[in-house]
């Protein structure tokens, strides 16, 4: 990968924990699959804020807005009550409004679309004594532009489904109407579930789904129960999309219990790589990766998460092989 001048410059935030594993991996994988980067290393994270008492500064903001987008590995929480979200503060800082999270598996194909910047993670917040309150803020910009994008994604899907708790949250009954009225709008097959009702169909009947659009909070468990029903965390990659920037990432976290151990299932991060060069307009590299990712798991090659015995290393060659033959 060149190191100067290429046309897609990309922020590299490899993380802590098995971010750098995995983000390795998928950075062997991108050079088989011959993608022209330009890559520009950012620190942020745990281990930079244990350094210097910050896990990002206002120039790393800066430094990754001149890019296009962001591959990103994870980032271990502090413990400090102090401390706020890296993540979360790029994604408003990025204003990557569109968190979109594929989620494949023989007979299965499906995508959730989570809104990311409001909702139940407004940061609206107080906490004394006696009470504390979390604001859930719903807007009709924020619910129109992630209808928006479902909608878009779902005319080449299929079915659009809108996941909600209007019947309890008044806030829910504005994004229930704004994504109804987007779908309609779209002419698209639609229809609508309470999101409880939807954690038990992803378990029992996960075929039904073609395009699920929900907000922050429904998005975000729901996504770690697809993950489960496909196969496990660390098979799942993920786009956080703007209408500017975007950053990819694996859905897994850091994953401290099995850091440093050669055995961190880079396939998340891979499909990751995967989805920036979709989205950089290389769909025919992107397909190369996914195929090679879907012949390295039907053929066993897999780390222990998956019950196979492979390290992180030998599945990203036996992915990478199999791309440049
Ligand atoms: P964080 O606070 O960084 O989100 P976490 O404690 O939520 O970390 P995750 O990183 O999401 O944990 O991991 C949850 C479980 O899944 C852990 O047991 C972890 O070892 C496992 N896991 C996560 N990612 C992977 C991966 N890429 N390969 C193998 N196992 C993984
Ligand atoms: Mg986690």
């Amino acid at each position: 990968m060149s190191s100067r001048g290429a046309e897609k410059r990309v922020a590299l935030v490899k993380g802590d924990g098995v971010g750098p594993e995995v983000i390795d991996g998928a950075l062997s994988v991108l050079e088989a699959a011959g993608a022209d980067l330009e890559l520009v290393p950012v620190e942020l994270g745990y281990g930079r804020w244990k350094r210097t008492g910050a896990a990002m500064a206002d120039e790393d903001l800066e430094l990754i807005k001149t890019c296009h987008c962001v591959l990103f590995g994870a980032i271990t929480t502090p413990p400090d009550p102090e401390y706020r979200s890296v993540l979360l503060a790029l994604r408003k800082g990025l204003d990557l409004y569109a968190n979109i999270r594929p989620f494949s598996a023989p007979g299965l194909d499906f995508v959730i679309v989570r809104e990311n910047t409001e909702g139940m993670y407004s940061g609206v917040e107080k906490l004394d004594e006696e009470e504390a309150t979390t604001l859930r803020v719903i807007t009709s910009r924020g619910s129109l532009r992630i209808a928006e994008r479902a909608c878009a994604i779902a005319s080449k899907r299929g079915r659009l489904t809108i996941v909600h708790k209007s019947n309890v949250l008044k806030s829910d009954t504005l994004f229930l109407r704004i994504c109804r009225e987007t779908a309609r709008r779209w002419d698209l097959p639609f229809d609508d579930m309470l999101v409880d009702a939807a954690g038990y169909n992803l378990v029992m009947n996960p075929k039904r789904f073609d395009v699920i659009v929900t907000t922050n909070l429904f998005g975000d468990i729901l996504s770690d129960v697809a993950a489960g029903v496909v196969g496990g965390l660390g098979l799942c990659p993920s786009a956080n999309l703007g209408d500017r920037y975007a950053l990819f990432e694996p859905i897994h976290g850091s994953a401290p219990d099995i850091a440093g151990r050669g055995i961190a299932n880079p396939i998340g991060a891979i499909r990751s790589a995967a989805m920036m060069l979709e989205w950089f307009g290389e769909a025919e590299k992107a397909r190369m990766i996914e195929e090679a990712v879907g012949w390295a798991v039907a053929s066993g090659i897999a780390t222990p998460d998956l019950g196979g015995c492979s390290s992180t290393e030998e599945v990203t060659e036996a992915v990478a092989k199999r791309i440049s033959v």
